[in-house]
C-alpha cells in the first residue's frame, strides 16, 4: 500500500488523516503542533519530526494548511519541500489558498516531474470526520483519476473544476456565497428574536420556506438551536472566522483581477473584519451572529 505523507493536522487535517488510516493507508504525519502529531501516532500513524522526514519516499503527499503563505513557504524555494519529494509521486494540496499560489506550486511540481492537484474541500469539520467532504479539483483530469482512491477515502463528491488553480477558484466562489448566507441568516434570526419570536421556531419556519439554505439546514448560528453546531458550543471548533475573512479576501482578489462586481462579497468581508477586530477571529464563522445581538 502507498505511503501517504500528511502535513497539517488542524481542525480539518486531523479527521481527514484519520480517515486515510481507517482506509488502510500507511500514513506518516507532521504538524508544527506536536500534540496533533502525537494523537494520530497513538492511532497508528508514523510520526515525523519534520515535513521533509514525512515526505521522504512517500508516494502521495497531502497538505492541509491555513493559507497561501504557509503553502508557498512549505513547498517553494530552494529548501522547500518540492525539492525533497520523489519525482513521480503525487501532491494533493487541499488548503484554501489563492489560485495564483496554487499555480506556483503546480509549476514547481511539474518542473520536478511530480503530479499535483489543487483540491480544496467543502463540508466543514463534520464532513471531514464523516469522510463526506466535497473536493473541488484543479489540474489534469488523468491525475484526478490517479488520486481518486485517496480522495475517496476522505470525501464523497469529487468535482473536476478545470485546469491548475480552478479548484481554488471554485472554492472561493463557494465560500463567498456561504458567508453571504451565514450573515443573511444571522441577521434574519436577530430581527425575528428582537420582534418577539423564538429563534428555534423562526429557524424551522425559514428552513422549510423560501429562505431555506445550507446554514439553516446544518449550521444554525443561534446558540442552542442546533445541538451539534459550533454556535451551541460557544462557537468553538468548526471553521474559524479569520479563515473565512481570508477566503473573502481571496474572492475580492479574484474579482479585482477580472473587474467582476461582487458587492455582497465585499460587504461580507467588511463584516468579518469587524468581527475579527472585536477579538472573535478564532471563533467559528457562525459567530458573526454576535454582530446582530446586544
Ligand atoms: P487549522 O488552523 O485548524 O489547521 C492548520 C494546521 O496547519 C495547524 O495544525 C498548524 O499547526 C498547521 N501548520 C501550519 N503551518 C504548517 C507547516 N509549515 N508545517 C506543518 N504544519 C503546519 O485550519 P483548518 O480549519 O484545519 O483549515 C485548513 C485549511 O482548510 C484552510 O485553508 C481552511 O480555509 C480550509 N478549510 C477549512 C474548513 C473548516 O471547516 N475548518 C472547511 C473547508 C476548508
Amino acid at each position: 500500500m502507498t505511503t501517504i505523507a500528511f502535513i497539517g493536522l488542524g481542525h480539518m487535517g486531523l479527521p481527514m488523516a484519520r480517515n486515510l488510516l481507517k482506509a488502510g493507508f500507511a500514513l506518516r504525519v507532521f504538524d508544527l503542533l506536536q500534540s496533533a502529531v502525537d494523537s494520530l501516532a497513538a492511532e497508528g500513524a508514523t510520526p515525523a519530526a519534520s515535513a521533509a522526514e514525512a515526505v521522504a519516499g512517500a508516494g502521495v503527499v497531502v497538505s492541509m494548511l491555513p493559507a497561501s503563505r504557509h503553502v508557498e513557504g512549505l513547498y517553494l524555494g530552494e529548501s522547500g519541500l518540492m525539492a525533497q519529494i520523489s519525482p513521480g509521486s503525487l501532491v494533493l494540496e487541499c488548503s484554501t489558498i489563492a489560485p495564483e499560489s496554487a499555480r506556483k506550486v503546480h509549476a514547481a511540481a511539474s518542473a520536478r516531474d511530480i503530479a499535483m492537484l489543487d483540491a480544496p474541500v467543502s463540508g466543514g469539520t463534520a464532513g471531514a470526520a464523516a469522510g463526506t467532504l466535497t473536493f473541488m479539483v484543479g489540474g489534469d483530469a488523468a491525475v484526478l483519476e490517479r488520486a481518486r482512491p485517496v480522495l475517496s477515502a476522505m470525501g464523497k463528491n469529487l468535482f473536476h473544476a478545470g485546469p491548475d488553480g480552478a479548484g481554488q477558484v471554485a472554492k472561493v466562489c463557494n465560500n463567498q456565497l456561504l458567508a453571504v448566507q451565514m450573515i443573511g441568516t444571522a441577521e434574519a434570526l436577530a430581527l425575528g428574536v428582537a420582534n418577539g419570536l423564538d429563534a428555534a421556531t423562526l429557524a424551522e419556519i425559514m428552513r422549510q420556506s423560501s429562505g431555506g439554505n445550507w446554514v439553516l439546514e446544518k449550521y444554525n448560528p443561534w446558540p442552542g438551536v442546533m445541538e451539534n453546531a459550533p454556535a451551541s458550543k460557544g462557537y468553538s471548533g468548526g471553521f474559524m472566522s479569520q479563515l473565512m475573512a481570508k477566503d473573502l479576501g481571496l474572492a475580492q482578489e479574484a474579482a479585482q483581477l477580472t473587474a467582476s462586481s461582487t458587492p455582497m462579497g465585499a460587504l461580507a468581508l467588511q463584516l468579518y473584519r469587524l468581527l475579527l477586530k472585536q477579538g472573535h477571529g478564532e471563533l467559528d464563522f457562525s459567530a458573526v451572529q454576535k454582530l446582530f445581538v446586544e
